[in-house]
């Protein structure tokens, strides 16, 4: 199957039957979904949404934030991953948005990519969510997903290159949405150790799933073995779940 006939039929399906997906991630403004962001790294959204509403009544404005010492933010974040580096991120992020954006939460990649603890992903998250620009952010699931199903390709094995497989292939209107598509279908059905393929509806179009159960390989021989999580999707900004 030639790969822009995967992407019509992933598209397809997820436009037909969940056609407004949205981040899990509590945010009710662009300085809200950026802490959570930069706290959903190497974590769950699910303990990000736990810890932000004390973290808020604390820190509501970036103004709040950029007042505040590392160590003032610790104990409100202490139960995500890496608490100490994420304190260090959040007050320097908040400083940030105070001297160089006037408090405000920048609309370009190239931008947000200067504020502590923001990487690509992230930065796409937030231009993504808030901004609804074309841009794709390519966390673990992402990564998992697309190459499972064979939307992008076998030699693509860093984020960068995944995003830009899947920016080819997709429309940039559903940018945005599919980027929700493949991480809720890497959450829930299309999980890291066992996919959960007898109840996944994509089976008969899913490269992995061909490869796997018998059916002829789609795309030849040579793809058998599930491409390795390159260590930059596991740094800081790259691994969270958005
Ligand atoms: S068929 Fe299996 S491997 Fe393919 S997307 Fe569904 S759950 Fe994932």
């Amino acid at each position: 199957m030639r790969k822009a006939e995967r992407f019509r039929r992933f598209l397809d399906y997820f436009t037909t039957h969940f056609p407004e997906p949205q981040t899990e991630l509590q945010y009710s403004n662009p300085y809200e979904l950026i802490v959570a962001v930069v706290l959903s790294a190497q974590c769950t959204d699910k303990r990000v949404n736990l810890v932000m509403p004390e973290l808020l009544r604390h820190f509501p404005t970036p103004a709040h934030l950029g007042a505040a010492t590392a160590e003032e933010v610790y104990p409100f974040i202490r139960s995500v991953s890496y608490p100490n580096n994420k304190a260090k991120h959040l007050a320097g992020l908040g400083k940030m948005l105070m001297d160089e954006f006037g408090g405000e939460v920048p609309s370009t990649i190239e931008e947000l990519q200067r504020l502590p603890g923001v990487g690509r992903k992230t930065a796409n998250v937030v231009v993504s969510v808030i901004y609804n620009q074309p841009a794709m952010a390519v966390d673990t699931h992402v990564f998992r997903v697309s190459h499972r199903l064979g939307l992008v390709n076998r030699s693509s094995t860093t984020p960068l290159a995944v995003e830009k497989d899947l920016v080819r292939y997709t429309p940039e209107t559903l940018i945005p949405k599919a980027h929700h598509w493949l991480i809720l279908h890497g959450r829930y059905i299309c999980v890291a150790r066992q996919p959960k393929c007898a109840v996944c509806p994509l089976t008969d179009f899913c490269k992995y799933y061909a490869e796997h159960f018998g059916l002829s390989a789609p795309d030849g021989p040579g793809s058998l073995t599930e491409p390795k999580l390159p260590p930059s999707i596991t740094d800081n900004d790259a691994a969270g779940t958005t």
